[in-house]
């Protein structure tokens, strides 16, 4: 504690959200009730696996910005998957990415596992683009959640990453 007192100098410190060790094991999960639809108000589904689901995010700024999903029973690390699973889940992942990859320009691709807002496994897949606003640093989250995507630029995307991944 002291070491992370003497590294963040004045930030205040505070504790996980209410309910959180509920939420790591699934409790009120969006991604276990998105698992499995098609289309909504966030995003359109670009891939059906087996072990992941791929969605474009209606929101942010970035495109080719995409979620891999892991689509089987809400776990909240990668950890708690069995050998096969974990496999399945990153080949996947990679799958959709080298699709994303293929249809957006990026100057890198980053792929980010956090789960620190909605703890269900997923990775956010984002093709850094070449004229970018913050080259070589991590993206800030505002840039994949802030606004929303041209929806026709979006309807595109989501027919050539679907072709490529079918
Ligand atoms: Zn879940």
């Amino acid at each position: 504690m002291t070491a992370i007192m003497d590294r963040m100098g004045q930030t205040e410190l505070k504790p996980w959200r209410d309910g959180w060790a509920e939420q790591l094991e699934g409790r009120s999960c969006v991604l276990c009730e998105l698992v499995g639809v098609r289309e909504n108000a966030w995003g359109v589904r670009v891939f059906a696996g087996q072990y992941v689901d791929a969605y474009l995010p209606r929101s942010g700024s970035i495109p080719g910005y995409t979620v891999a999903v892991w689509n089987g029973r809400h776990v909240s690390e990668p950890t708690e998957l069995k050998d096969e699973e974990a496999a399945g889940y990153w080949l996947e992942t990679l799958r959709v990415g080298r699709a994303v990859q293929q249809s957006f320009e990026h100057a890198k691709m980053n792929y980010q596992m956090l789960g620190n807002n909605v703890p269900h496994l997923h990775a956010h897949i984002v093709p850094r683009p070449l004229l970018d606003p913050v080259p070589n640093r991590p993206l800030p989250w505002s840039f994949l959640d802030d606004g929303r995507q041209d929806d026709r630029m979006l309807g595109i995307a989501a027919e050539r990453l679907s072709s490529l991944l079918t």
